[in-house]
């Protein structure tokens, strides 16, 4: 069952959310001259026009990117988010309207260097189509299959560096496992591995399997950071929140998002809040 489309939610609370995690780790990784294998587990199509008949049906982008592109000249004394709205500006075609929304694929890419290498897995196959039209440079190889398996028979990379983004629509209810395993398992291939997991912070709880079963099983070096857009019964059946999970985070990257996260909360969540540290220390 492939029904999810991520058009529909493009530029979301959750995508910002989410995408700013990954781009303040990216600024991160970038401060050593190391190359970096980086593999997008569950890519998508890789950018989204806001015009799109999918993602026009509920325009979550309106509660999403959109109140922090209008605020963008008042926030230019946050860095990272700054750089990250300037960075969403360089994906216009016009520089001074917000068209597209660009997915991970895209946050993870537009800054590679000679010798970075990008892996883009996507298993739905008009997603893997639209993702395959995208001008990507040499270096991403897309690839049509299963990501969570992909990853861990090509694992490991070639590279020194490897980071790694598992973002799955979680549609069936043993994929919160399913990811937790498979993370297990790449990090006893490659234990430098900075690996960032997205999670939906939903009523039924089920998020709390994927963290449990890494921290039983003895992994280290676990951060979290949680944006809770409403409180649980605000929102009834729907996703109240946005969880990230990064394995082995670069130093410092924490306070960056931290500081970049409060106008953020300010802007897009009413009743919002956001709480980050370690799930399980070192
Ligand atoms: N990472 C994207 C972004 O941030 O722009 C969004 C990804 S969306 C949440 C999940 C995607 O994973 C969907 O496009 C879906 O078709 C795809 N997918 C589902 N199961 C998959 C699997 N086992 N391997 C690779 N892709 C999968």
């Amino acid at each position: 069952m492939l029904s999810y489309q991520h058009a529909y939610h493009a530029g979301n609370f959750a995508d910002v959310h989410k995408h700013l995690t990954l781009h303040a780790v990216i600024n991160h990784l970038l401060r050593k001259k190391s190359s970096v294998t980086y593999v997008d587990t569950h890519a998508g199509r890789g950018l989204y026009p806001l015009d799109a008949a999918e993602t026009t049906r509920l325009r979550e982008y309106r509660d999403g990117v959109f109140p922090l592109w209008k605020s963008r000249q008042t926030l230019t004394n946050e860095p990272l988010l700054n750089d990250w709205l300037e960075a969403l500006a360089s994906a216009q075609p016009d520089s001074s309207h917000l068209t597209y929304y660009p997915g991970s694929p895209w946050w993870m890419g537009h800054r590679l260097r000679k010798g970075d290498r990008q892996w883009l897995y996507e298993l739905h196959p008009r997603e893997h189509q639209l993702l395959a039209q995208q001008p990507f440079q040499e270096a991403v190889e897309r690839i049509h299959g299963d990501g969570l398996k992909g990853l861990l028979q090509r694992l490991p990379v070639k590279t020194p560096r490897l980071c790694v983004l598992i973002d799955p629509s979680y549609e069936r209810k043993t994929e919160y496992l399913e990811v937790a395993q498979t993370l297990l398992s790449a990090m006893r291939k490659a234990r430098h591995a900075v690996v960032l997991v997205w999670y939906p912070l939903l009523p039924a709880g089920r998020h709390r399997e994927l963290l449990d079963e890494l921290r039983d099983a003895g992994l280290r070096k676990i951060w979290f950071g949680e944006f809770i857009r409403q409180s649980p019964g605000e929102g009834e059946r729907g996703m109240y929140g946005s969880g990230m999970l990064v394995v082995n985070p670069p130093w410092g990257f924490d306070e960056c998002l931290a500081a970049a996260m409060t106008p953020v909360i300010n802007l897009l969540g009413a009743s919002g809040a956001y709480r980050s540290g370690w799930w399980v220390g070192e």
